[in-house]
């Protein structure tokens, strides 16, 4: 794991990596120190971690996700879980694309363990000859840690999308997928030509999971698919106030969990938090347990 510091730090030396980067308190450029830091105009100095993270948080925060979450996480999206969305997501990279030649640069924005951006990183590399300059974004450290841990070949970066340490029109794409967004950020850090692709729920993702745990509940179904449904139409209003919206599909789907996939899945899913004890180990000794996956993607333009 030694290595990744000095695949990053070699990375870091060449400008396509380096131009991404500004300094995130005085928004001077930033040079590589002594291949271990990043240091601005200013002397504002960011050390890379020897997994070749970059943290660019002044000081430490607490998130309420912690590291066996992420790990979990890891578990089930290494099952498969995302793989028809994330297949959408490169296809529809790969269709945007202008000059097929160029580096595509990509930013996952709220990027976790890293999981996403290393199966699109993947993918858009098999796909095409094009070099990938992939950024993943997060503003905890644990998350960030296990990234870099899986994966050497992308900057990952411990920071605050409200203050981030991009560059104006650094990137191609930025994904954010189930994750908080920042539309004015993204403006300023997508390039001329370039694409957001937000992914948020829909009202059937994982409503077994939701009437297993809730299967008291008063709430009538038709009253959250008219939420939902206005979620979904003030999700794309609120993208298309800064971006051209090119389309949104929804993805809809179901996937199948044996009972390896079953506690960690439990774990990563925010529903279970706070219940019961004894229902949550009740779903967790189920031999199988199949949940609907119902995501809606964006793409919106510059
Ligand atoms: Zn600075």
């Amino acid at each position: 794991m030694r290595e990744n510091i000095k695949k990053i730090a070699a990375a870091l030396a060449s400008p396509a990596y380096s131009n991404l980067l500004r300094c995130p308190i005085c928004m001077g450029s930033m040079q590589l120190r002594n291949g271990q830091s990043l240091v601005c105009g200013s002397k504002h100095s960011y050390d890379l971690s020897k997994r070749g993270s970059v943290h660019f948080l002044s000081r430490p925060v607490r998130t309420k996700y912690e590291k066996t979450l992420f790990e979990a996480r890891k578990k089930v999206m290494d099952s498969g879980f995302f793989a028809p969305v994330l297949s959408h997501i490169s296809e529809r990279i790969n269709g945007s694309r202008q000059n097929r030649t160029e580096p595509i640069r990509l930013l996952d924005a709220g990027c976790g363990e890293g999981s996403h951006l290393s199966a699109l990183q993947q993918q858009l590399s098999s796909s095409s000859d094009a070099v990938v300059l992939a950024a993943g974004l997060d503003i905890s450290k644990d998350a960030i840690a296990l990234a870099s841990k899986n994966n050497g070949e992308a900057l990952w970066c411990v920071a605050d999308l409200a203050h981030s340490p991009f560059a104006d029109r650094s990137f191609d794409f930025i994904v954010n997928i189930l994750s908080p967004s920042n539309y004015a950020e993204f403006q300023r850090l997508l390039a001329d030509t370039g694409h957001v692709i937000k992914v948020f729920p829909g009202p059937d993702y994982l409503k077994e999971l939701r009437s297993l745990l809730y299967s008291s509940t008063n709430s009538s179904h038709s009253t959250s698919l008219t939420r939902s449904f206005y979620d979904n139409l003030a999700t794309i209003e609120r993208v298309s106030e800064y971006f051209e919206v090119l389309g949104s599909q929804r993805l809809h789907y179901r996937f199948l969990m044996h009972q390896p996939l079953i506690e960690p899945f439990i774990a990563m899913t925010p529903l279970s938090w706070g219940m019961k004890e004894s229902l949550v180990q009740q779903i967790k000794q189920r031999l199988t347990l199949e949940v609907t996956v119902d995501l809606t993607v964006i793409i919106g333009r510059r």
